[in-house]
């Protein structure tokens, strides 16, 4: 199965996209992941980056475009893949079409923006594998360690409640459209994500096998 996780900054598409991989035996990428670790490391692509994640601008989309090629040309991809942020605006769509990477499922994950400000302040992110949590709504076992790999957990650069609130309108200008452009090709499937993270995952779950 090839899915697309959908729904603005907060709504719970990593934690979600974690529980499908698990579910399905299929890679998670998150193109929000790859680009911190591209600036962590320093290439050439994380500096380009940084300056548009650091304005909670959207990233051009040839640069994320080449990534995710990048990415799906490894060979645990062979089976299907679940990206998360990834296509973010309605070109990125049209490219992936072009390119042949194929969808079969648009998991739509809604939120109201009040809830997601309020997500993201709490929201710990771990640097060495992307697995994401909530300081009160999805802790780690111990205290800032993740449960996944033991490293420690930070909190994203980007989660400030300045460019939280630009993030959001980028969403909606940006990639909300992206909710028409599945829904005409029969692939949307819109789930609430605004109750408990248990409520959201068995919904996601329900919708990638209907
Ligand atoms: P995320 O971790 O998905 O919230 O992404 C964090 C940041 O990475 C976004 O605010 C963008 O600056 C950038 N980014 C991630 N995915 C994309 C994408 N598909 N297109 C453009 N920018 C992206």
């Amino acid at each position: 199965m090839k899915f697309v996780l959908l729904g603005p900054p907060g709504a719970g598409k990593g934690t979600q996209a974690a529980n499908l991989s698990k579910r399905y035996g299929i890679p998670a990428i998150s193109t929000g992941h790859i680009i911190r670790q591209a600036i962590e490391a320093g290439t050439e692509v994380g500096r380009l980056a940084a300056d548009y994640i650091e304005r909670g601008q959207l990233v051009p989309d040839e640069t994320v475009i080449a990534l995710v090629r990048g990415r799906l040309r490894e060979p645990d991809t062979q089976h299907g893949y679940i990206l998360d942020g990834f296509p973010r605006t309605v070109a990125q769509a049209e490219q992936m079409e072009k390119l042949g990477i194929q969808v079969d499922k648009v998991i739509d994950i809604a939120v109201e923006d009040e809830v997601l400000v309020e997500r993201l302040s709490g929201r710990r992110e771990c640097k060495a594998c992307g697995a994401t949590y909530h300081v009160v709504y999805n802790p780690p076992v111990r205290e800032g360690v993740c449960d996944v790999c033991g490293e420690p957990l930070s909190m994203r650069d980007d989660d400030t409640p300045d460019v939280i609130r630009k993030r959001l309108a980028v969403y909606h200008k940006q990639t909300q459209p992206l909710q028409a452009f599945y829904r005409q090709r029969g692939k949307l499937y819109t789930v609430n994500g605004q109750e408990k993270v248990e409520d959201t995952t068995t919904l996601v779950l329900a919708a990638a096998e209907e």
